[in-house]
């Protein structure tokens, strides 16, 4: 395991973990929380003093679904260029892979922001920027669509909100939540009121956290506190980020340029208001109505491969060495789901620290 530093603090708050004497299942919600959780053993410290964490619907790669991926795929090899993070080239689906596409000539180039896409926009001849994440990528894609832009560069939006998941994971009643770790970079942009509800009307105790091995480790403590006194409140452990108003410019940034609409997540339902559609004034670069005709013409796909039991890892219901295909058929060099390609997924995250091959 690596090691990191403040052990002997870390030490300490398993030791008073032990004292609570408890058997309780957290969810977090974030691929930066699940590997610090693994890289740094605290996920088996912590199982160690009776407490299980499981990552959720928490990886905006893996929760895009195979037919959005079919969508850019689909664009693609009708001409288009397509801009993507590094990390949704190899997502497989039915129709094979973004890279795939782009092994067969088609212009696909990987970009690290959306400002990367603008600027190559007036080399090609129609640009579509394929913008993933949640509440904390979503502001830089509609900062530049306030910006004057090329004609030709349209944004298909997979862009997703984290709350809905919530309520859905909750609604869906599959796993026993005995308390929700927030993730710090979303609750730097919403604030922490959006976590209310789940603790004022199913009395979840919930704690907002940063992403150092400590911050994790005190946010589980809190939450076994919750847990014994009978509490259920949002607590924010990352306060030196995360205001209860969030970022409130950047709200109003998303307000103006996004509206929530429903959507499907991968491993689950439609989400109702669950996912960011632009907004009217936008129409000219909604990737989704200026290439309508294409996408309209694509036959759907399945959207997961058989044997992948990605939607059941994003539901917390398995760990993902609990899937038999794990380390076996499916691996980073050949994924069989989004979960083992991202860096965020957890069957990727478990790959790497846990040696499983
Ligand atoms: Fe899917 Fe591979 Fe993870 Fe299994 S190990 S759930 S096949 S991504």
């Amino acid at each position: 395991m690596f090691r990191f530093r403040d052990e002997k603090a870390a030490q300490k708050i398993i030791e008073s973990i032990r004292r609570e004497e408890v058997n309780l299942r957290f969810m977090h919600v974030c691929g930066t929380h699940q590997d610090t959780l693994v890289r740094f053993g605290l996920e088996a410290m912590l199982k160690d003093v009776g407490v299980e964490i499981r990552q959720g619907p928490g990886c905006p790669v893996c929760v895009t679904t195979t037919n959005e991926v079919a969508d850019a795929i689909a664009l693609a090899d009708a001409g288009v260029t397509i801009a993507v993070f590094g990390d949704m080239l190899k997502v497989p689906t039915p129709l094979g892979s973004l890279g795939d596409a782009k092994a067969r000539g088609r212009d696909v180039r990987i970009v690290y922001s959306v400002e990367d896409a603008v600027r190559m926009a007036p080399e090609v001849k129609s640009m579509v920027f394929m913008g993933i994440g949640f509440e904390t990528t979503s502001p830089t894609t509609a900062a530049v669509m306030v910006e004057p832009l090329p004609k030709n560069f349209s944004v298909y939006s997979c862009h997703r909100l984290l709350p809905p998941a919530l309520h859905a994971i909750i609604n869906m009643g599959e796993f026993r939540i005995d308390g929700l770790i927030e993730p710090g970079h979303v609750s730097a942009i919403i604030g922490t009121a959006p976590y209310d509800v789940f603790s004022e009307k199913y009395h979840i105790p919930q704690v907002i956290a940063g992403f150092e091995p400590l911050d994790l480790l005190m946010s589980a403590h809190h939450l076994v506190k919750q847990v014994k006194e009978g509490r259920a409140e949002v607590e924010n452990e990352y306060s030196r980020l995360v205001r209860k108003d969030g970022n409130p410019i950047a709200v109003k940034l998303l307000e103006r340029v996004f509206k929530p609409v429903d959507r499907t997540w991968r491993g689950f339902p439609t989400i109702p208001m669950s996912a960011y559609d632009l907004q009217e004034e936008f129409d000219a670069h909604n990737a989704r109505l200026v290439h309508e005709d294409v996408l309209e013409a694509r036959p759907p796909v399945a959207e997961e491969h058989k044997g992948c039991r990605c939607g059941e890892v994003l539901r917390g219901l398995i760990n993902s060495d609990e899937c038999p295909a794990f380390g076996k058929a499916c691996n980073p060099r050949y994924p069989m789901g989004p979960c083992m390609v991202s860096r965020e997924g957890g069957c990727n995250i478990a790959f790497r620290y846990r040696g499983k091959l």
